[in-house]
């Protein structure tokens, strides 16, 4: 069973997620979220927000549709 690298405990809930925004001062900032374990809320990884990922395609071919 997979544990948590942290506490060293197995997860038995499911792993939660927060937002997070990525990127620095000299960066473009993007919605991302972190992974945290259910037990300790040590983050786990962190990734680029999928959902936040589609909402910009869906808006950005709105955008392009609305142009023609
Ligand atoms: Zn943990």
């Amino acid at each position: 069973m997979a544990k948590c690298p942290h506490c060293d405990k197995p997860f038995l809930s499911p792993v939660k997620y927060e937002p997070m925004v990525v990127g620095t001062s000299s960066q473009p900032q993007l919605n991302g979220i972190a992974y945290v374990c259910p037990l300790c809320d040590a983050i786990l990884g962190v990734q680029l927000d999928p959902l936040a990922l589609n909402q910009e395609l869906a808006n950005e071919i709105e955008q392009r549709l609305s142009q023609h």
